[in-house]
């Protein structure tokens, strides 16, 4: 019998539903805990390859960079890239790194890490502080190669051999949209919080997840075995046998009450007093709508689609896109199917589209920023959607807006999109709804400016809590200050749904707020009329509504808006939870 190792048990936050047991797969890309391979003679000009290719993209993004900084706050500043420039382009420089893949026979960012290090300290340890200086760039420079050779996390997650729990320091939301589901049993992250794009995408793959754990990915070795629990944001290394043994029976106990909340599968989501949400579903991938179906959604409330950019190398083509969305909108007809435009930026990337990197990317150039500015893509994308629309039940939303200018040069972009398929004789519904997601500060404080020009309005809770509290989404060391609950998103949630309903225009919620059960009867009493949760949370959601009165969704609602703070409400909805339906704490504590 093999020697019971250490077990070791680490707290972090759990974004994922669910328990697994299973060996580490490690997965190291970070330039400071670099990956040293031997490579061979054969290797090599693969090797180099891969340099010339990620040095010719540092360039690009380098010459971005200093494109931009030069319109916004002038050439001077820009001209210090200029060294970055000489550093990327010092041929002595690169043939060294070259030269020493034969000589070292290691990868490239092996040797490029020694190289650069070598050349830095030696500026480094000089008097004159201009050259002293060019060691920073040089640091600077190496780690943008490093990074633009990394982009092969995705590349080894899909092509996993056995199941596996994945720890990485962070994983990006291209990495998860391009996993094998069936090779990665769980994740865990050093980084990362609840609503960044990788723990939704992990929540919509049904994978128990943690993230925030701070340094599981050096505390781990490949191919220890861990026991990862996503309700409790537990990861177990080298779990004992009492503890799997204590871990069986939970999961036994909670696959009883599973069993009884899938028996609601055909039921609607009506209060016990007769008051109806719509409860739909959010989705990443055609391939979804499955677990919409399955979990007994009404339709989809958002579709983001920017997953299927993520998911290829180029941009889909308009066809492309049309066979997706059409899709998806045959399958769930007469439901309805809310496509909300590109999304990119924030946390999701396209690698090919070499977009500069920012400081802020989340207030950056992002979502219906980046599509105004590009109208070939942004029309390509309308088109393909209004050609799904012949299904009746389409919908699209624009993301990020921020102001009402958006609205109306998407809407004229729309209206172009629908000239040009009128004039090819392409039918699509000429009744579209079109709506906004409320996920800007801004937007909701103008509800009542931007309402005349829309159908709809969807809280985009995620974003919404980032800006408002100014609480990046993404970072785990400030993670206990994102608070939905705040007493300040309840009065822009409140504010939002109100104008909208003064307007006729009709309101949902598609953060991730709306798919926690203990919330739910609090957005219900605020007023409501849509949620749109991850598709595993519909059952869940579906028995929070089911087991209240309205009434008392509307005292608990008003109580949120009266109390002090975050925590106050939070535990209101934990009450009215244990009071009505305490299996439901069973489940998600
Ligand atoms: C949101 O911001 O609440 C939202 C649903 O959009 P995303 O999470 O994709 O940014
Ligand atoms: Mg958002």
């Amino acid at each position: 019998m093999s020697e019971q190792l250490k077990e070791i048990e680490l707290k972090g936050i759990g974004v994922s539903r669910g328990v697994a047991v299973g060996p580490v797969f490690l997965l190291t890309n970070e330039e400071d805990r670099l990956v040293e391979r031997e490579i061979g003679e054969e290797d090599i000009p693969r090797e180099i390859a891969r340099f010339e290719e990620a040095l010719i993209s540092t360039r690009y993004q380098i010459h971005e960079i200093q494109q931009k900084v030069g319109e916004a706050i002038g050439q001077k500043s820009a001209s210090i890239f200029d060294a970055h420039l000489l550093v990327v382009d010092d041929r002595a420089f690169v043939e060294e790194v070259i030269r020493g893949l034969s000589a070292q026979r290691k990868n490239v960012e092996a040797v490029l890490s020694s190289v650069a290090n070598r050349y830095a300290k030696a500026l480094e340890d000089l008097k004159d502080d201009y050259l002293r200086e060019r060691a920073a760039d040089i640091r600077d420079v190496t780690r943008r190669i490093l990074r633009n050779l990394s982009g092969r996390s995705s590349q080894l997650l899909s092509q996993l051999e056995h199941p596996c729990v994945v720890i990485a320091n962070d994983l990006a939301p291209s990495d998860t949209a391009s996993l094998n589901r069936t090779k990665v049993i769980g994740f865990a992250t050093d980084l990362g919080s609840p609503t960044s794009h990788t723990a939704i995408m992990a929540r919509a793959l049904e994978i128990p997840a943690v993230v925030g754990l701070h340094d599981v990915s050096v505390r781990v070795s490949p191919g220890d075995v861990v026991l990862i629990d996503g309700n409790k944001g537990l990861i177990i290394i080298h779990p004992t046998r009492e503890r799997l043994e204590r871990y069986g029976k939970i999961a036994e106990a909670r696959q009883m009450i599973q069993s009884g909340l899938s028996a609601l599968k055909n039921e609607q989501a009506v209060t016990r007093d007769g008051y109806n949400v719509l409860l739909s579903a959010n989705i990443e991938l055609p391939s979804d709508v499955e677990a919409v179906v399955g979990n007994g959604a009404y339709g989809v409330g958002l579709f983001r689609s920017e997953y299927l950019y993520l998911a290829q190398d180029g941009m889909p083509s308009e066809e492309e896109q049309f066979k997706a969305y059409d899709e998806v909108a045959q399958r769930l007809a007469p439901a309805p199917v809310i496509i909300r435009t590109l999304d990119l930026g924030g946390d999701k990337f396209l690698s090919h589209l070499k977009t500069p990197q920012e400081l802020n990317p989340f207030m950056g150039w992002r979502a219906i920023r980046f599509c105004l500015a590009q109208p070939d893509i942004f029309k390509t994308q309308l088109r393909a959607i209004l050609r799904a629309s012949r299904h009746g039940n389409v919908k699209i939303m624009y993301p990020m807006i921020s102001n009402v200018d958006e609205v109306l040069q998407a809407n004229t972009f729309l209206e172009q999109a629908k000239h040009e398929l009128r004039t090819k004789g392409i039918s699509f519904n000429e009744d579209l709804e079109v709506g906004v997601m409320v996920e800007v500060p801004s937007a909701a404080l103008t509800a009542n400016l931007i309402a005349p020009h829309v159908n709809f309005f969807s809280l985009g809770t995620n974003d919404l809590v980032q800006y408002t509290l100014a609480v990046d989404r993404v970072n785990e060391r400030i993670a206990y200050l994102y608070e939905p609950t705040h007493p300040a998103i309840m009065r822009l949630i409140k504010h939002t749904i109100d104008v909208g309903h003064e307007h006729d225009v009709w309101t949902g919620i598609c953060g991730e707020m709306a798919g926690n059960p203990l919330m739910a009867p609090l957005l219900v009493g605020l007023g409501v009329d849509e949620l749109s949760v991850s598709p595993t949370m519909v059952p869940l959601v579906k028995d929070a509504i089911r087991s209240i009165r309205y009434s008392q969704a509307e005292d608990l609602a008003r109580a949120a808006l009266a109390s002090e703070c975050a925590k106050d409400v939070l535990e209101l909805c934990r009450k009215l939870t244990e009071e009505v339906a305490p299996e439901i704490l069973e489940l998600v504590e």
